[in-house]
């Protein structure tokens, strides 16, 4: 942590869960009230840590950027000078573990490939550091269940990177679905996917480090969506899909379909692509219906309700992030998207591989 005159103590209280408990609340106030911010390491310093996750840190109100762990020494350079970062701050993924002496971070926000979520998130925890790991959460349920484990053992708070919970035009999608503002949701469509034309040999591609293609760093936001809209989770899935350039996604889903079955008898059909430009969400209730569209990216959301537009400003999602969980750590209280959200993303995935495989409905 490190003082700053840049937090005052009424951002905090706005920001902070005030119900929380007086004991824990007067904590974090005398916390904040001395100046504090939580420090964060960002581990894998590529495109999400450089592009967003690095500059929302210059907007954030609880939380800098105070660390860095690269295996790469020429970034280290370039970010040090950059972020002003000191030299004491700053590791590689080998001598990661001494991390457990450095009082500068609280949190260490993992942003590496989903192969390392897991190994990453496991060694943060037990050098004692609260952790944020990116989506999708690691390869599978039982590495979800792992790291869980782990944060819980070490007495750590885990979150994963679901930027969305924070952003206004999905919370008024969550408040219009899930508290049937305009009736039950009836039917939910959503996909999400881009066209992949990027390093054919990048480790997204590769099944062992991915988990998978689409579906995974995709299709995930589209799950999400349709979670996130009823307040539900899916009981079963049934799942198809389709490769157009198999030459070039040898190992992972290029373009993936499924409907979803909610136990409020919801339709819900959702598809993810890294050959397809998708980003929506559809909703229709019994008194009408609700987009968004674009609906998962950090560029701007936009949305209507019957066809009307809402008039909602977009904001800086990743800076909301990690102020919520900076704010956290601060009360010592759970996140609202914490290790066990992701682990219901994964369960769903989880069961759509199985029904690709098996041709069947399977249970999540
Ligand atoms: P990237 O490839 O640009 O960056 C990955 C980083 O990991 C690089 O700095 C790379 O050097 C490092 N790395 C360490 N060991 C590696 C290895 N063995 N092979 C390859 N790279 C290695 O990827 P990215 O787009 O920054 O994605 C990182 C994570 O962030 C993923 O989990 C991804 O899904 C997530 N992400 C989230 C969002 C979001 O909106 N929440 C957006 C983009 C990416």
């Amino acid at each position: 942590m490190k003082t700053s005159t840049q937090i005052s103590r009424r951002s905090f209280i706005q920001k902070g869960s005030i119900a929380t408990g007086a004991l824990l609340l007067g904590n974090a106030i005398s916390a904040l009230a001395k100046g504090k911010k939580m420090g964060v390491a960002l581990v894998g310093l590529g495109y999400y840590s450089s592009g967003q996750l690095a500059p929302a840190l210059l907007h954030t109100n609880n939380c800098y950027l105070a660390g860095l762990v690269t295996g790469t020494p020429q970034k280290a350079v370039d970010w040090a000078k950059k972020y002003n970062i000191p030299q004491k701050n700053i590791y590689n993924y080998q001598n990661f573990d001494e991390i457990a002496n450095n009082p500068d971070i609280d949190i260490v926000y993992i942003v590496l490939p989903v192969s390392m979520h897991k190994e990453f998130t496991i060694r943060a925890a037990k050098a004692g550091k609260h952790v944020l790991c990116e989506k999708p959460m690691a390869l599978n349920a039982a590495e979800c269940r792992d790291m869980i484990a782990a944060c819980k053992k070490a007495n750590r708070l885990l979150s994963i990177g679901y930027r969305l919970h924070f952003e206004p035009h999905t919370q008024e999608v969550m408040r219009l679905g899930q508290k049937k503002v305009m009736g039950k949701v009836t039917t939910i469509d959503t996909g999400n996917g881009f066209t992949y034309g990027g390093d054919p040999n990048a480790w997204r591609l590769k099944k062992a480090m991915a988990g998978g293609g689409g579906l995974m760093d995709m299709g995930i936001y589209a799950i999400q969506g349709s979670r996130y809209t009823l307040g539900e989770e899916p009981i079963a899935v049934k799942a198809t899909q389709e490769k157009k350039r198999p030459d070039f996604f040898k190992e992972v889903d290029e373009t993936v379909f499924w409907e979803l079955k909610f136990p409020g008898g919801a339709k819900v059909t959702g598809k993810s692509s890294y050959n397809n430009n998708w980003g929506y969400l559809h909703v229709t209730t019994e008194k009408g219906n609700f987009e968004l569209d674009p609906a998962f990216g950090y560029g701007g959301l936009d949305g209507k309700i019957n066809g009307k537009h809402m008039d909602i400003p977009n904001i800086i999602q990743q800076a909301a992030q990690m102020d919520d969980f900076a704010t956290c750590v601060a009360l010592n209280k759970q996140s609202r998207v914490p290790g066990e959200e992701g682990l219901k993303d994964m369960k769903v995935v989880d069961a759509i591989y199985r029904s690709l495989d098996s041709g069947k409905w399977e249970n999540i």
